[in-house]
């Protein structure tokens, strides 16, 4: 059976976010790590397919290329809707990488209009008169206002895409929004017919999205955050294309094994729910960069401390293995390692650990951290996963369908509840 929905994501953790939404909208949702190279498997039915690309703050060219190459990929698994994800807080520079994308993927597929929507109101994003809101604030005047890669420092999206694309930005505002979907209709008919390629429209809550997807039905390509996946399956579901799954029952059996947990995040988010943990006496190994970086071989034998100590702990519950630490400490050892030199001893030694742990027969693994889940992922070969039960908004279980099969929780730095871990521990596939 062909997949309906194919979506483009424009970073790793950003495509799990989707991935979970569409799930547990009830899309039997598969997620693929990089540029496709070979056909899906025989046999393997998904209704929706989620490609994780790294092109947020790619060059330009390369970010194009790739997701030109993915949708052609997706074209050819049949999918009849295109869904390009960024972030909710629309996370680009000047050049982009919204608009180009944007421009060549509608190009590509020949069509002359999209929607841009990055709203997600569960997470505090909504989009006003064109304006974007992180809670309270302004875009502009939120803490992305000082993003170390994509500062966000005009909150008027109209402007912002239009700094990006060739095409005509538009705008169709709340009062549309909120007329319903006939009216979004009409509207998107009216600023076609007026030239527009790309409108940005407001919602502030998940009822807006839902009018929103049902407009979008007929559009070849949608392009949004990813709240507007709960306006999206319907769609499907309506034309009697999609018999909606139940997010609560896996779609694969349950992968036995030993589980672990490993954090490399040193997000606020993650920080705190490491110490709930090691608070309730979970045992937890804390690796040092400067003790990983101190000589050639200091890397391979922390590794093999680490698995001599952990091996005879996995037998009797939850055990962690992190780098995460507080700013202060992560700003002292960047300032003797460097940033980039830091995080790549700390991604590489919890790598080689995932690896090796695996072999001790490790098939649930929980990991903490974007560039971090990206790293264990490359190490242990996954490129696809099959997407399970939520555990917290943004972050499903999933299931690797790559051999051995391998049940990995992949947590973005600041998502999740407190009690993350052990309730990810808890809810293991
Ligand atoms: P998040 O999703 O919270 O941003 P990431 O894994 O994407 O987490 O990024 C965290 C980065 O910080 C990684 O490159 C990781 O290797 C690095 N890191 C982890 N612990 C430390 C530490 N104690 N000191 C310096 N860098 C660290």
């Amino acid at each position: 059976m062909a997949a309906l929905l194919g979506c483009i994501a424009d970073d790793f953790t950003g495509a799990t976010d989707l991935a979970g939404m569409l799930q547990q909208a009830g899309m039997r949702t598969i997620q693929i790590i990089g540029v496709p190279t070979s056909p899906l498997s025989a046999g393997l039915d998904a209704d929706a397919i989620v490609i994780a690309l790294k092109t947020r703050t790619a060059p330009v060219q390369q970010a194009i290329d790739d997701s030109k190459a993915s949708l052609k990929w997706l074209q050819a698994a049949g999918c009849r809707q295109m869904y390009f994800k960024y972030c909710s807080t629309f996370d680009s520079t000047a050049e982009g990488n919204i608009g180009p994308v944007t421009d060549a993927l509608m190009e590509t597929i020949g069509t002359d209009f999209t929607i841009a929507c990055p709203a997600f109101p569960e997470n505090q994003r909504t989009v006003y008169k064109g304006h974007l809101f992180v809670g309270n604030a302004l875009l502009a005047e939120s803490g992305m206002r000082d993003h170390p890669l994509t500062p966000m420092t005009d909150s008027n999206l109209v402007r912002v895409l239009q700094a990006q694309t060739r095409g005509l930005v538009g705008l169709i505002e709340h009062s549309i929004v909120a007329a319903g979907t006939e009216a979004i209709r009409r509207e998107i008919r009216r600023l076609r017919g007026q030239g527009v390629k790309t409108a940005i429209v407001d919602a502030i809550c998940n009822a807006d999205l839902i009018q929103i997807g049902a407009a979008c039905s007929d559009l070849p390509m949608v392009t949004a955050g990813s709240g507007l996946a709960i306006g999206i399956p319907q769609n499907f579901i309506g034309q009697g294309s999609l018999s909606p799954m139940n997010p609560a029952v896996d779609p694969t059996p349950a992968t036995s094994g030993l589980r672990a947990i490993l954090s490399g995040s040193c997000s606020q988010a993650s920080q705190a729910q490491l110490n709930d943990l090691l608070s309730r006496g979970i045992p937890g190994f804390a690796l040092d960069p400067l003790v990983l970086a101190s000589s050639d071989t200091a890397l391979e034998s922390v590794v093999n401390e680490v698995m001599a100590w952990v091996a005879p702990r996995l037998e009797s519950g939850p055990v962690v293995i992190y780098a995460t630490a507080a700013v202060d400490k992560v700003k002292q050892i960047q300032s003797v390692l460097g940033a980039e030199r830091a995080g790549a001893v700390v991604e590489t030694a919890l790598a080689a650990i995932a690896g090796r742990l695996i072999e001790l027969g490790v098939r649930q693994l929980i990991v903490a951290g974007g560039e971090t889940s990206g790293a264990v992922v490359t190490a242990l070969n996954i490129d696809r996963l099959q997407i399970h039960r939520q555990i917290d908004p943004g972050v499903p279980w999933t299931v690797s369908l790559n051999k051995p099969s391998v049940a990995l929780a992949l947590k973005s730095g600041n998502f999740g509840s407190v009690d993350f871990f052990t309730k990810a521990w808890d809810s293991a596939p």
